[in-house]
């Protein structure tokens, strides 16, 4: 008896996987017009307002309820299946780059705008118009079989995750706040991001725990004291102490923290200090970013900096003062949901296509969300079949291409994620 219902059960479960690849390939041609027009016309984060208004008319059109202007231009839609259950979210970002296309496509971006003061071309360089494409589709193909779903599906298209405007707030710590994960709440957000480096077209990549890095922003300024460059004695030389800190603070990760747990990265981008060869100026500034892989190992390289750059400063007679100021925290996917989809991401891109992506340095402000439900978030490669991915341009290249082949896998892994875990107990 108890083989045969789960017999009927397995059954159900394959004619529902059956029906979502179907509703998939029917609307493959729309997914794929839509992503060519997103890419045309590219908008900068918290400027999203084109791109919303699509996204807005055809949730509505699929009668999900629909709120827009969550964080400036984000919507959230909500799908109500026939039955009780849980609530997953999905999550596309919708923002483009500061970045003037170089690659030859009749829907190349020709967007030009003013980023900062600066005259600037505006691009997808992140994908971001596959995301949304692929997470349109999904809403279609799920709203389709709304009375076969057993909970609700939560659609949110978050803008600014490239960061918000300078002086702005925004990205998906600006929507949480105003509520994105309230009524319903989410018990678990997937997402996904296609990246060059994960492969070529078909290959799926996760990571379980810490799979992107935090991101933090360093400000170091060195006080010296004013002098003559033939007088070094006559004053204090911050230049020489800058110089010291830089090294200095690179053998935290290479000689204090343990390198066998996590990798970690303290990047200095920037030194100004001085007018003229032969003054020892009054102060230098420098700035950096700094990547880890878990909030313990970020807040122990942060009092290690400060540490570091300040006893340097002391022992020279200097100051510093040391700002950190946290961006992005690390993202992690919890280990227990990646474990519980593993299959259905194996099921629907092959086993074989399904890798293990080591950690990447960058970071993606999906960590938040993945802060207030568990998350899992993955990678799916973009290059062209025969492209070699370790020297295709990547993310953020004014030559950055996505073969379009990522959208119907894209729309099948999503909506069976969604499908998966709400019928999973
Ligand atoms: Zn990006
Ligand atoms: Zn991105």
């Amino acid at each position: 008896m108890k083989t045969a219902i789960l017999l009927v059960l397995l059954l159900a479960q394959g004619e529902t996987s059956s029906e979502i690849d179907r509703r998939a390939a029917q609307i493959q041609s729309k997914v794929i017009s839509w992503r060519r027009d997103f890419h045309e016309h590219p908008e900068l984060g918290n400027r999203e307002t084109r791109t919303a208004k699509i996204i807005a008319d055809h949730l509505r059109s699929l009668n999900l309820e629909v709120k827009t202007g969550v964080a400036h231009t984000g919507v959230v839609g909500i799908l109500r299946g026939g039955r009780p259950g849980k609530v997953v979210a999905l999550r596309s970002d919708m923002d483009a780059l500061p970045v003037t296309e170089e690659v030859n496509l009749p829907f190349a971006s020709k967007t030009r705008t003013t980023y900062n003061g600066q005259e600037v071309g505006v691009m997808h360089a992140c994908g971001h118009d596959n995301h949304m494409a692929v997470l349109m589709g999904v809403a279609e193909v799920l709203a389709g079989m709304k009375s076969q779903l057993a909970g609700t599906v939560k659609f949110i298209f978050q803008p600014a995750e490239e960061g918000a405007p300078q002086g702005e707030q925004g990205g998906a710590e600006l929507m949480l706040k105003e509520g994105a994960f309230e009524n319903p709440r989410p018990d678990a957000v997937f997402g996904l991001h296609v990246l060059g480096v994960a492969g070529n077209v078909g290959q799926v990549a996760y990571r379980p725990a810490g799979a992107m890095a935090s991101s933090d922003l360093l400000r170091i300024t060195i006080r010296g004291k004013q002098t003559h460059g033939a007088i070094p004695w006559g004053g204090v030389d911050p230049i020489v102490v800058a110089s010291q800190v830089v090294l200095g603070i690179q053998t935290i990760s290479s000689r204090q923290l343990d390198v066998t747990k996590a990798p970690s990265i303290i990047t200095i981008g920037s030194i100004h200090g001085g007018v003229r060869n032969n003054i020892i100026p009054d102060e230098v500034r420098l700035e950096g970013t700094i990547r880890a892989f878990s909030p313990e190992m970020q807040d122990e390289m942060h009092r290690r900096i400060r540490l570091t750059a300040e006893s340097i400063a002391e022992s020279a007679g200097a100051t510093a003062n040391v700002e950190i100021v946290r961006q992005y925290p690390s993202l992690f996917n919890n280990p227990a949901l990646t474990e519980q989809m593993l299959p259905t991401l194996k099921r629907v891109a092959g086993a074989e296509n399904v890798s293990l992506q080591p950690p990447i340095t960058a970071a993606e402000d999906f960590s938040f969300f993945a802060q207030k439900a568990p998350g899992l978030f993955f990678f799916l490669g973009t290059n062209k079949k025969g492209v070699d991915p370790t020297t295709a341009p990547v993310n953020h290249s004014p030559l950055f291409e996505v073969d379009e082949g990522v959208l119907p896998l894209g729309v099948r892994t999503l909506a069976h994620l969604a499908v998966d875990y709400l019928s999973q107990k």
